[in-house]
């Protein structure tokens, strides 16, 4: 089964407690237009390499499509239009004025010096220029993407377009147009969800321990946050192995030395464990923040969390998804608990468009207040209609959208 077929398992089971019309269904399915592109890159030693990048366009019925930008060996187009339909229904969850977007190409960018990187950022850039646009679609950071990398898109797209356009792109460094805030916002999102949930399932998170699989920009953030909310964080883990330590470590210190020593495994006080052994560890909160499919139905039985937050797009398969849900396990969706970084990015698009830039708290202050809001209507919801708060999620999606094509008159 493809990646989008899994990803229309929970679209399916909303839409048929929901009723919905057959027009806005087959519109769901696909995305509106997808793109693949070859990008050659002068290589260091001299040679010409040709790599592939894609940009899907899910949906533009609320607005423009909205995405991140993703550099990974298994990027493929399948991968990208599934993501961008996730995106979709991400904006919707919060209510963004915006449809989803993806994009990627397939490469492992740890193997690319620093000029070949850039030049193939730039390279991509000069293929999709033509569909992106402040007004059209706005990539983002995603999977092994930064700040630095979005600063030479955003300039490779201005040079093209021969005029200033910070907000075709976000999650841009500060000095070239970014946002206070958008660095930490996807894992600041995934505490939030982690705290409502506790809330409503009555648990102390000062007595919580919490996993968390992966260490980039959502992992680590999601652990520090959780952290300064007094849950003790015992594993972690990134590309390389997971970490175990009972007595609970400090994130923080373990990022500074996941900076010096390129791996966790050595880090004071604590022991290697496998990845499996992470995902079943005996914890209270587990941030599944990799990749995709993570969570399956080989492992789910196993798992001890009674909340699952997820920071990944896609961690869970729809059959862990129902073996989960029969043993009482809170997941709190992707496409609300990681919504926290393309919210920001709505920020950022709006402080770039107003040419007026907010503080750090003004940021803060009305991420957290969509945020919790997205989370009443998805927790609500669930409870309406008997469901998980994953279908409930796409219920709620589902309901804009729905209105939106429907005005448009689009079916
Ligand atoms: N890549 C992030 C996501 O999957 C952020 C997207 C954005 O900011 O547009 O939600």
């Amino acid at each position: 089964m493809s990646i989008f077929e899994m990803a229309k398992i929970p679209l399916q089971k909303a839409i048929e407690k929901m009723d919905l019309d057959a027009g806005v269904k087959k519109l769901m399915e696909q995305p509106e237009r997808s793109m693949e592109v070859s990008i050659p890159v002068k290589m260091d030693d001299g040679r010409t390499e040709v790599f592939t990048g894609y940009r899907a366009q899910h949906s533009t019925a609320v607005g423009p499509a909205k995405g991140g930008i993703r550099f990974h060996p298994d990027v493929c187009l399948d991968e990208v239009k599934t993501l961008s339909f996730w995106m979709t229904c991400k904006c919707s969850v919060v209510g963004l004025p915006y449809g989803g977007g993806k994009g990627g190409i397939t490469v492992d960018p740890s193997k690319l010096s620093e000029g070949e990187l850039e030049r193939l950022s730039r390279g991509y850039i000069q293929k999709i220029a033509a569909i992106i646009g402040e007004k059209l679609d706005v990539p983002a950071p995603d999977v092994n993407t930064n700040g630095k990398i979005m600063a030479w898109m955003v300039d490779e797209y201005e040079k093209i377009v021969g005029h200033a356009a910070p907000g075709v792109i976000t999650g841009k460094p500060i000095i070239v147009g970014g946002s206070l805030g958008r660095t930490e916002a996807t894992g600041r999102g995934v505490m939030l969800s982690v705290r409502e949930a506790c809330k409503k399932l009555n648990i102390d998170i000062k007595q919580a321990t919490c996993a968390v699989q992966g260490f980039g920009n959502v992992g680590s953030w999601a652990a520090k946050l959780i952290y300064d909310l007094g849950a003790k964080i015992v594993a972690i883990s990134d590309v390389h192995g997971a970490i175990y330590c009972e007595a609970g470590l400090n994130p923080y210190e373990a990022a500074e030395y996941l900076a010096k020593h390129k791996v966790l495994s050595g880090y004071p006080g604590s022991k290697d464990i496998s990845n499996a052994e992470l995902l079943t560890a005996d914890v209270t909160i587990l941030v599944p923040a990799a990749l995709e499919m993570q969570i399956t139905k080989e492992n789910a039985e196993q798992i001890k969390a009674k909340i699952i937050s997820e920071g990944a797009n896609g961690p869970t398969t729809p059959d862990a998804d129902d073996i989960l849900a029969a043993k009482g396990v809170v997941i709190i969706p992707d496409i609300l608990a990681n919504a926290g970084g393309v919210t920001v990015s709505y920020f950022e698009w709006v402080q770039n468009l107003s040419g007026y830039y907010w503080s750090e708290e003004e940021v803060n202050d009305r991420q957290e207040k969509l945020l919790v809001k997205a989370f009443e209507d998805v927790y609500t919801t669930a409870k309406q209609y008997n469901t998980t708060m994953r279908i409930a999620a796409y219920i709620v999606a589902l309901r804009k959208l729905k209105d939106a094509i429907k005005a448009r008159g689009w079916c």
